[in-house]
């Protein structure tokens, strides 16, 4: 098949399908648009969503909209935009019941045979989180994929990575484009088995493509999460803000093999308390709150204590504090811990900090518009500003929902089918004439230079000095990765390393650029 061939015309493109772009997906299609959805990865569900244990934020019981709102605004140092926290407190919990509990009936846990069990986290005054068990994001996403699986105006291209967005004038043959307004239409996207770009054509491109822990060394993102949204939303000249924020998840299981693997704050939540080698309890030094503070603060108290004490980790005892079943409450945690030979119901986890969620992204409004024409966004790729300076936990499955479904209704409600352009004013992607086979090896150490400087230079405690040092290194990266994607054969993995080593160099700038030391972002004098 040339890359002629299959090109692609549709009425809505969506780069992802996490929750955010699922959600968007949906609400597009049932207004009866024509929707492409894209995954990088062959299974359609790989995706932060999946990994999401603790649950979605709702109203729990002798809870108010007002209270949410408060505790959105302190997590995030009062930084956000008010406007975004009052979308997500007003249409998130009627979202919440009209998706998915109604219409996809997902099976949250139980107190009781009649009513829902609403557990508490770190930065909640009240109990307000949805769950299934601890792994309530992989129930979500397959039941969201199944839906749009059914509908017969949705068309899944799984193995697909986007690679730049296709914007107007800047790939457009029609010399009259440099007289309207920079518009986006579609995407170059990499067919990964065959190697080929193809162009994928829309009046409307939604990026959904989910946040980057994984430029950082220690994270609880699976590796696919690189930030590619961030970066092709750069390219094509949209507003980008917030990026210096990045929240770090306190407790990922230490191991060698362990990937990352989060143990939910919700642990905590139940009552499981953090502790040195020596067993000591060491959270009411650093706040009032103890085990139960906001994350940012618990992720320094453990960095500082794990310096204090000479220690790669610290200890984090449910065995000993945690009241409910723990088999039965964390039951995914229980069964990997139980496989890297650790009996949560009887010993300690050894834990440590990892790069989770960013707070910053591509600036959107209140219905998920960019700062470019026909480009939405939605989702952890995206900042509403909901978050601020550091985000509440379990607010982003549930940020993706809301404003994934406000972009589907708000493009459903715009779309006239009026196409100014055609695909033929469009530029095929330009292919170099020597196209090398590319050496794995390279693509690995280029990845674990890109890691360890974030992780070192642009972590949980920053300084000056070390962001300087990031940004040259960052930058001579560049240099030599460029060039090697110039000359070799097109592949998702050295797509995917020159979208990485740009959004790396997108978070150091940003943090470069904020003096002021601020929860997600902390600098030390
Ligand atoms: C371990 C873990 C636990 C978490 N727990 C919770 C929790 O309990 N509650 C909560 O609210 N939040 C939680 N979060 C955060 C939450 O899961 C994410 O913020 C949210 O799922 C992001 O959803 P999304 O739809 O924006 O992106 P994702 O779910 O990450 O989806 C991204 C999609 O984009 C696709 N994609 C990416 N790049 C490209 C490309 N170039 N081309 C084509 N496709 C591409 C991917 O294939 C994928 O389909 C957790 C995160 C992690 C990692």
């Amino acid at each position: 098949m040339t890359a002629r061939e299959s090109d692609y015309e549709t009425d809505v493109l969506v780069i992802g399908c996490g929750i955010a772009g699922a959600a968007t997906a949906l609400a597009a299609a049932k207004a009866g648009l024509r929707v492409a959805v894209l995954t990088k990865t062959a299974d359609i569900e790989a995706s932060n969503t999946q990994h999401a244990q603790g649950g979605i934020v709702s109203l729990g019981p002798n809870d108010k909209p007002g209270l949410l709102r408060e505790d959105i605004i302190e997590a995030g140092d009062a930084v956000n935009n008010p406007e975004a926290v009052d979308i997500l407190v007003r249409e998130g919990h009627a979202l919440v019941e009209k998706i998915l509990i109604k219409e996809l009936r997902i099976p949250f846990s139980r107190s009781s045979p009649d009513a829902l069990d609403y557990a508490q986290e770190g930065g909640h005054s009240r109990r307000r989180i949805l769950h299934i068990r601890d792994a309530t994001g992989r129930t979500i996403e397959s039941k969201l994929v199944g839906v749009l699986k059914r509908l017969p105006n949705v068309t899944f291209f799984a193995g697909h990575t986007a690679v730049d967005l296709l914007t107007v004038p800047h790939h457009s043959k029609n010399p009259v484009a440099y007289y309207r307004p920079p518009q986006c239409l579609g995407a170059y996207v990499l067919d990964n088995a065959a190697h080929r770009v193809k162009r994928f054509f829309a009046p409307v491109a939604v990026l959904a493509t989910g946040g980057c822990g994984s430029v950082f060394l220690h994270t609880s993102n699976p590796p696919e999460a690189i930030g590619a949204g961030y970066a092709m939303a750069m390219r094509a000249g949209a507003r980008i803000v917030n990026m210096e924020y990045i929240q770090f998840h306190p407790t990922t299981l230490f191991s060698q093999d362990g990937d990352g693997f989060l143990i939910s704050e919700s642990v905590r939540g139940e009552g499981a308390r953090l502790k040195t080698r020596d067993g000591r309890t060491f959270m009411r030094k650093y706040s009032r709150a103890g085990d139960l503070a906001p994350r940012d603060e618990v992720t320094r108290a453990i960095y500082e204590e794990m310096i204090l004490t000479n220690s790669p980790h610290v200890w984090l005892d449910l065995a000993s504090h945690v009241k409910v079943d723990i088999k039965k409450r964390f039951p995914t945690i229980y069964r990997t811990c139980k496989g890297y030979g650790i009996d949560i119901t009887r010993e300690p986890i050894p834990v440590v900090p990892a790069a989770h969620y960013s707070c910053g992204g591509v600036l959107v409004d209140g219905r998920g518009r960019t700062s470019l024409k026909g480009l939405y966004a939605a989702g952890e790729v995206s900042c509403t500003g909901l978050h601020g300076a550091n985000r509440l936990a379990s607010t982003s499955l549930l940020e993706g929902l809301v404003w994934g479904t406000l972009a589907g209704r708000d493009i459903a409600a715009g779309f006239d089918g009026a196409r100014p352009y055609k695909l033929s004013d469009i530029h095929h992607w330009y292919y170099p004439g020597r196209e090398e086979e590319f050496d794995p090896a390279l693509i690995h150490q280029d990845w674990l230079i890109i890691r360890s400087t974030m992780w070192n230079y642009a972590g949980i405690i920053r300084t000056r000095k070390r962001l300087e040092r990031a940004e040259s290194d960052l930058d001579y990266m560049r240099h030599r990765i460029e060039r090697f994607y110039r000359e070799a054969r097109m592949d998702a993995k050295i797509v995917g390393l020159k979208q990485g080593i740009e959004v790396a160099r997108m978070i150091t700038r940003a943090a470069l650029s904020n003096p002021v030391s601020r929860v997600a972002h902390f600098i030390k004098k």
